[in-house]
């Protein structure tokens, strides 16, 4: 992936604050496998060659359409190139190895459901090799809400019972299709204690976010940036003890704002909710959870005790052993005492 240069940063901080981004213990909650196929497996791979860098890989292009240009290079970088259980292998060997190297210790790595033609085991298996020492992956099933629900339901049938399967999720386009159409396989999953979460308040406005939280009672919302919107739903999030993944480079590379500078990640953490940074899709966005980290201080101005705050949300919600999650959290907090004192 290209550097990324943050435009308004003097160099000499830029260097401290990459170095804390790095270092700080995260979890990547909202991360979609079809997003993150390293694009040096892609160019391998796809039958038709990808010229590097590619026009969407420039840190100023703007997608058009999350239906046109953006599923465009999905289908490049993913579509075109996940064509055996082997590969699903191999990328998320190397998806982890790239989180692994940024200091992640927990990993929510979703998939779509109804997207591969193998066995549900088989697949899942495959999803969760080479998980490097002292990582937590957890891998979600994805339903989309803006295919042909019939087939993705069937595909769901063959997940829904199997051990290797850690959570469900809504995603897709949010204009489109209804979500209540799965509603019983969040009923299986919350009997089998499964992590549940849905796609909301990206692409619709706060009473998106209602419809997940009233008929599928989930306490994680992808994205749900939009809820700014409502001082109601801020507060319902609140009391509610919901945790949204927000992933804001995200947000602005599909044109949802038109930079980071007025992404609301800084006013809903400041307003008591508790948010996640992930990266979402880092292929077709061409970035990576540290610059995510990185951009809150240098682009949002957030101060390294806000952004080891956020850091520690991720361990809060995160399934995973409670020794793991009591030590990162006491280095999170002595990373930033050694930084806010620097
Ligand atoms: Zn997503």
């Amino acid at each position: 992936m290209p550097h990324f240069i943050t435009p308004n940063f003097p160099s000499l901080d830029h260097t401290r604050i990459r170095s804390f981004a790095k270092w700080l213990p995260k979890c990547e909650v909202h991360l979609h496998f079809e997003g993150a196929v390293p694009v040096e497996l892609a160019r391998e791979w796809a039958p038709e060659p990808i010229p590097s860098p590619a026009s969407w890989e420039a840190q100023d292009y703007r997608f058009e359409s999350f239906t046109g240009d953006f599923s465009q290079v999905m289908q490049l970088t993913w579509k075109d190139t996940c064509t055996s259980l082997e590969r699903l292998d191999i990328i998320s060997s190397r998806i982890f190895e790239g989180l692994d190297r940024q200091n992640v210790r927990y990993v929510e790595m979703s998939f779509g459901i109804g997207a591969y033609p193998y066995p549900a085991g088989e697949t899942l298996a495959a999803f969760k090799s080479g998980v490097p020492d002292g990582m937590t992956v957890r891998i979600i099933g994805a339903l989309s809400r803006d295919r042909d629900i019939p087939v993705i339901r069937e595909a769901a049938h063959g997940y829904i019972s199997c051990d290797d399967l850690d959570g469900v999720d809504i995603h897709g386009n949010e204009m489109v299709g209804d979500p209540m159409s799965f509603v019983d396989f969040y009923d299986v999953a919350r009997e089998r204690d499964l992590i549940l979460k849905a796609h909301a308040g990206e692409m619709r406005g706060p009473e998106s976010i209602e419809e997940m939280l009233d008929k599928l009672s989930v306490k994680r919302i992808e994205h749900g940036v939009r809820a700014i919107e409502s001082d109601e739903m801020v507060q319902r999030l609140i009391d509610e003890e919901v945790t949204l993944g927000l992933c804001p480079w995200s947000n602005v590379k599909l044109g949802f704002y038109p930079d980071l500078e007025t992404h609301p990640v800084a006013d809903l953490h400041r307003a008591g909710v508790s948010v996640t940074i992930n990266t979402d899709d880092p292929t077709p966005f061409c970035h990576t959870i540290t610059d995510e980290y990185a951009w809150l201080i240098s682009e949002r101005s957030m101060s390294v005790q806000e952004v080891g705050e956020i850091a520690r949300n991720g361990f809060a919600i995160g399934r995973m052993d409670e020794d793991v999650r009591r030590r990162s959290i006491e280095e999170i907090d002595q990373l930033v005492s050694e930084y806010a004192e620097a």
